[in-house]
């Protein structure tokens, strides 16, 4: 087929699919059912339901692991038979260097689609706890910064994850790393290029103070350099955040050069729409 078809091809498969969506499986508001139906109504071609999990802690905000069997049960009925999107049965598992044999034998007893790689703490330390900002974890931003890309390209090397979630996230009350952390954002996008895992555009820009999509112009233009795949997704809490913002990553993904996006059902790099 010549580039020209490919291209029609692609276009006529419709938006790309959204892969990190949170259900009432673990801290979601939406069912499974209620997510699709937001997919379809968004006119994208495929869903993943990737809900948290870690395979040692059992929390509140994660998959029980008493639960897991009808997690993968619901993901699967709603997948099956289904003309108009396709529904693909992910995880976004925590990655935490202590734990990772322990997911390791998790996965390797397990069939997903797909599985997120979702960095939320650094060496025990919750980033992402207000509570914490003026302790003594924030008095050297540059350090803990340089510490979160260690553990990020950890995450990469690990060969867990065919996703990397929200890079950059430790950014979110508006830290900008300094010049001392730049070798470990290039370590961190050089290990995700050699695990040949894709990177993650994530769309969700209202949850948290910096207000921003993950990763940074120009981190995601450092990983296209690498040629490092792209998927876009929503990180839904709720049901209506699916496909959010579509037009405006797409716009983003453009601009850091990205002219096509990873299709997980088959691992096949589709064209990127030209956006509005
Ligand atoms: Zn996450
Ligand atoms: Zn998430």
């Amino acid at each position: 087929m010549s580039d020209a078809r490919d291209a029609v091809a692609g276009q006529a498969e419709g938006l790309p699919g959204d892969y990190h969506v949170h259900t009432t499986y673990s801290d979601g508001t939406g069912t499974v059912a209620e997510c699709v139906a937001q997919a379809v109504s968004a006119g994208l071609a495929e869903i993943g339901i990737a809900d948290h999990f870690s395979p040692v802690v059992e929390a509140p905000w994660n998959i029980r692991h008493a639960r897991l069997d009808d997690y993968v049960r619901s993901i699967m009925e709603a997948a099956s038979g289904r003309a108009d999107v396709t529904v693909l049965l992910g995880l976004e598992a925590d990655y935490v260097p202590e734990h990772e044999a322990q997911l390791r034998g998790f996965l390797a007893d397990r069939r997903f689609d797909y599985v997120i790689a979702g960095v939320h703490q650094v060496d025990g330390f919750e980033f992402d706890d207000p509570d914490q900002r003026d302790g003594p974890r924030w008095q050297d931003p540059d350090a803990l910064l340089r510490r979160y890309y260690e553990v990020v390209a950890g995450a990469a090397a690990s060969g867990c994850f065919d996703v990397i979630a929200h890079l950059d996230w430790i950014g979110l009350w508006g830290h900008v790393p300094g010049p001392g952390v730049r070798s470990a954002i290039e370590a961190a996008l050089d290990a995700i290029a050699t695990s040949g895992s894709a990177l993650e555009l994530n769309t969700d820009r209202t949850s948290d103070p910096a207000g921003v999509m993950y990763p940074s112009d120009e981190l995601l233009a450092a990983a296209r350099a690498r040629g490092i795949p792209l998927v876009i997704s929503s990180d839904a809490h709720e049901a209506a955040h699916v496909g959010r913002f579509w037009d405006e990553a797409i716009v983003k993904a453009r601009r850091a050069g990205y002219r096509e996006t990873l299709r997980l059902s088959d691992r096949q790099l589709v064209p990127l729409s030209a956006g509005p």
